[in-house]
């Protein structure tokens, strides 16, 4: 199965626009066919510069290597192209448009038209004013304009020969009902009174945008064109294109629309819905193709993590819905925590440790970094989070009483001295190579009945002893200086005896 993606250069490569991008890449794969890059580019005027090498680069960061087409730069910024059915830039196809329209226009499929603006103008206005809401140039009107049709033929010929500007338009056939499948909505119906007579080579020479892919589908032998629901409404033209040039179409799937939280359309204007911007945030690319997989496709079962490869083997049309998808970035989140968790400790310390150290210098080299790292990555979502929340073990925070003391936990200010003193002497006599998580929690627990209990052996009282909150808060407390961080034991064994019983120290010191 050969699919492609055939983005125009008009911006950042939107999040929709990956999707589809996946879509196809995944039917291609699945079948061990081809994912081809076209560049859409013959609307110069709203090129924008940049936006073909964010295409690119956006794909490659998301793992959506096109084998076909153009697959990168060279150093000197020139388009590396692969693949015999080239060039795959449209606007090096020019000649190859042009001829194609003049097909058209032999064959009776098109008509070149000399209509100026204001030409066009008055014959809307007419239109509208005779009850026509949205007037346009099609068979209703065709035969009252200045064309091909209605024109005498050598008026024609001396028209083109003196240069005068025209367009060639597709000529619609009257009365006529397309039905086409569409592998996403089933059964489609247009009438053709309702499509207009589309421009189909611009009077710069220049094609549109109808005319140059439906030509490229063909040449380029795609055998699906997946696209953005937004395109249905040309399904009719393109048929109607495939039909007068004698070929046969491929098949076509329109994927739903994204929708915003509020059920509005998610458009490139709201600044976010650039791939890049989610990238620029920190998002993993297993988290974003995991979640845009997800939009508009139903996985079936309760599974919800895929990867890539993943993808390839579940994927399927049938179970992508025809209803708008609706972004919701908080599943986003969540998916983001859940590939973050699923990184090789060694390889998720590594990608965090030169953000810490932008901030902190030491974690550069420090050995025991990867204990620290793991202390964190069930916690993290984003990478650039680290620094803050590993900034203890770099920075020994201040003792701040407001924190220490929690009414909620029972450590009251006037009790602070005691628990202090209780947790210097008991893991003072922890043995330095002892100094573990497990036996950390075992001694405070014997210490603290040993200390505090009242009665006898056999009438022992434990309602004297301290609760493990009343211990453990003010600990991890002093140790981090953070409200939520991991356990007290876990940090305390990274942080080492020694430096856990200076903060200590310190600490009551400042309190006392
Ligand atoms: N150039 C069109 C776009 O930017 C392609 C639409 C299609 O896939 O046919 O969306």
């Amino acid at each position: 199965m050969r699919t492609r993606f055939p983005p125009s250069p008009t911006g950042m490569l939107h999040v929709g626009g990956l999707r589809t991008a996946l879509y196809n890449f995944l039917l291609a794969k699945q079948t061990g066919g081809t994912f081809i890059l076209r560049i859409e580019d013959t609307d110069q005027e709203r090129s924008v510069e940049g936006a073909v090498e964010n295409i690119v680069k956006t794909l490659r960061w998301a793992g959506l290597e096109p084998d076909e087409g153009l697959t990168g730069f060279s150093t000197n910024g020139n388009p590396i192209e692969q693949g015999d059915k080239g060039p795959y830039i449209q606007s090096k196809r020019l000649k190859l448009y042009r001829e194609y329209a003049q097909k058209l226009l032999q064959s009776g499929h098109a008509y070149s038209a000399f209509d100026t603006k204001e030409e066009l103008d008055r014959m809307r206005e007419e239109e509208q004013r005779a009850g026509n809401p949205a007037p346009k140039y099609d068979l209703s009107v065709r035969m009252r304009m200045r064309n091909s049709l209605t024109m005498d033929g050598k008026e024609v010929q001396k028209k083109i020969a003196a240069s005068d500007p025209y367009v060639i338009r597709l000529k619609v056939p009257e009365s006529r009902t397309f039905i086409a499948n569409d592998e996403i909505r089933g059964k489609v119906e247009f009438k053709s009174s309702t499509v207009d007579d589309t421009v189909l080579l611009k009077s710069d020479g220049f094609p549109t945008y109808h005319l140059a892919n439906v030509v490229d589908d063909h040449l380029m032998e795609v055998d699906l064109v997946l696209r953005g629901e937004e395109w249905l409404p040309s399904l009719p033209k393109h048929l109607l294109l495939y039909e007068a040039f004698g070929w046969n179409p491929p098949k076509f799937a329109h994927v739903p629309l994204l929708l915003n939280k509020g059920g509005g359309k998610l458009s490139k204007r709201q600044g976010d819905a650039s791939a890049s911007d989610f990238i620029e945030k920190g998002y993993l690319p297993e988290a974003m193709i995991n979640f845009l997989a997800l939009l508009g496709w139903n996985p079936g079962g309760t599974e919800e993590i895929f990867s890539l490869k993943e993808l390839i083997k579940s994927f399927s049309l049938e179970r992508v819905q025809k209803g708008g998808a609706v972004f919701d970035t908080e599943k986003l989140d969540w998916l983001q925590g859940q590939w973050m968790r699923k990184i090789p400790l060694e390889e998720f310390a590594e990608s965090i440790r030169p953000v810490v150290a932008k901030q902190y210098p030491a974690a550069a080299d420090d050995a025991e970094f990867t204990k620290k790292a793991a202390l964190i990555q069930e916690r993290v979502t984003f990478f650039h989070e680290a620094p803050q929340m590993l900034s203890y073990f770099y920075e020994p925070p201040t003792s701040d009483t407001a924190l220490i003391a929690n009414k909620k936990q029972n450590v009251t200010p006037d009790l602070l001295p005691t628990i202090l003193k209780f947790l210097i002497d008991s893991l003072s006599s922890i043995p330095r190579e002892e100094w573990r998580e497990e036996v950390i929690s075992n001694v405070l627990k014997s210490s603290n009945i040993g200390l505090f209990a009242t009665g006898s052996r056999d009438t022992i009282d434990l309602s004297t002893c301290l609760n493990k909150g009343q211990y453990l808060w003010p600990l991890r407390a002093i140790l981090t200086g953070l409200s939520y961080s991991p356990g007290a034991f876990e940090v305390a064994e990274v942080l080492g005896k020694e430096e856990t019983l200076k903060r200590l120290k310190k600490a009551l010191k400042t309190l006392a």
